[in-house]
């Protein structure tokens, strides 16, 4: 068998990536280990970035399997903010529903897929798998957080980043919101994301890799209060989550995609825009036959959800700073509407953004 595009992994990012490089009429092949529907810890909410990068791919979204939210809202134990989202669409969707979209949308356009198949070699010209070797002219790996093929083509991170774990759980109830709810804790942080007219998804993140969501729950009145008699419709999937880099995100004939890439802390709900976001400049950039392209693109969509994350982790890390920060959005909405804005932003003029953030910064700092 030979590929254009072989892609490892068959995630959002993986995926997406073969539509793209399909729809430039490359021969796209898409390998994962596991069989679909593929399921994995996450929150679950598409921001307007991910929803547009969607719509380019081809995928619009029924709108009787999502439920669309207008915006966020940040709370602790004494404050509380919230701020719409000023342009586009944003919803929650169950993770194992977008896996079939894609899968749909790929099909349709002549992506081919190996499903359940266990790479034993990587090599620059393809992979050797169940006792054959695909050949191919791009090696594309969109294979998550530990990716085999960043290791393979010697993009590992220079330094160690620190993990947490993120949990998701789904419960049958009917949202009280259509806003994204973000719970801060003293160590932790719950995540509502409202996924259908009858059920919600509660993720936890937590440097605790012990905490689970009984018990962190406990530590969220409000929310545990809500979900009372609610019955869990999913059981309780966890996942390691940092803030993190590959080394670059090309190298010769092979280049990295999604959280292969780069991982923003899920607290951020960044991953899909992300991923989508980058699979679209990847196909463009290996239609062209030029890998530079796509990293210059990288480095410009990850800019600003880095920053941003940082800012999150930075009130997770600090309760004084989170208290202050919190209490200063409760009191100016203005403030926080600002930074939503930033954050769930689907257009990447980029500098200006990054500068909005830096001065956002100083304003809090100084406040
Ligand atoms: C708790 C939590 C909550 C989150 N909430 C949100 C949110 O609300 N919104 C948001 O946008 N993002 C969120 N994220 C981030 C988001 O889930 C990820 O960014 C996203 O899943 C990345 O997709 P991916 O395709 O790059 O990787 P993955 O989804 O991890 O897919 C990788 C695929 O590669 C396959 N694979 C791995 N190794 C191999 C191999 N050697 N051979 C073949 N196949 C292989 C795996 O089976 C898998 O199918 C959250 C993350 C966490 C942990």
């Amino acid at each position: 068998m030979h590929a254009d595009v072989l892609v490892v992994g068959g995630g959002p990012a993986g995926i997406a990536t073969a539509i793209a490089a399909r729809s430039k009429g490359l021969r796209a092949v898409v390998i994962d280990s596991r069989k679909p529907p593929i399921d994995k810890a996450c929150g679950e909410g598409l921001l307007p970035g991910a929803v547009a990068a969607l719509h380019s791919l081809g995928v619009e979204l029924d709108p009787g399997l999502i439920f669309p939210f207008s915006g966020f809202r940040f709370s602790d134990e004494k404050s509380s903010a919230s701020a719409l989202i000023p342009i586009g669409k944003a919803c929650g969707l169950r993770r194992t529903v977008l896996h079939r979209i894609l899968v749909d949308r790929a099909a349709e356009v002549g992506v081919s897929f190996l499903w359940g198949t266990r790479i034993s070699r990587f090599d620059s010209c393809g992979v050797h798998a169940n006792n054959d070797f695909i050949s191919c002219k791009w090696l594309v790996g969109a294979d998550g957080h530990s990716s085999s093929v960043r290791r393979f083509a010697g993009l590992e991170a220079g330094r160690r980043h620190e993990s947490r774990f993120g949990f998701r759980r789904h419960y049958a109830v009917s949202p009280w919101t259509d806003l994204i709810e973000v719970h801060w804790g003293e160590e932790s942080q719950v995540v509502v994301t409202p996924t259908g007219t009858g059920e919600i998804c509660i993720s936890l993140f937590s440097s605790d890799s012990r905490l689970r969501m009984d018990r962190a729950l406990g530590q969220f009145p409000d929310v545990a209060k809500r979900l009372r008699g609610a019955r869990p419709v999913s059981t309780e999937a966890g996942a390691v989550t940092s803030l993190s880099r590959a080394r670059a995100v090309a190298r010769g004939n092979v280049a990295l995609v999604g959280d292969a890439s780069c991982t923003v802390d899920g607290i951020a709900g960044q991953g899909l825009s992300l991923a989508f976001q980058q699979a679209l400049h990847l196909a463009d950039a290996l239609a062209g036959g030029n890998l530079t392209l796509y990293e210059s693109a990288h480095r410009s969509i990850t800019r600003t959800p880095i920053r941003m994350a940082r800012m999150l982790l930075a009130m997770n890390a600090s309760a004084a700073l989170r208290r202050r920060v919190l209490k200063l959005f409760a009191a100016r909405p203005a403030l926080f509407s600002k930074m939503i804005s930033i954050h769930a932003s689907a257009s990447t003029a980029d500098e200006l953004k990054a500068g909005q953030i830096v001065n956002l910064g100083w304003r809090l700092l100084w406040a």
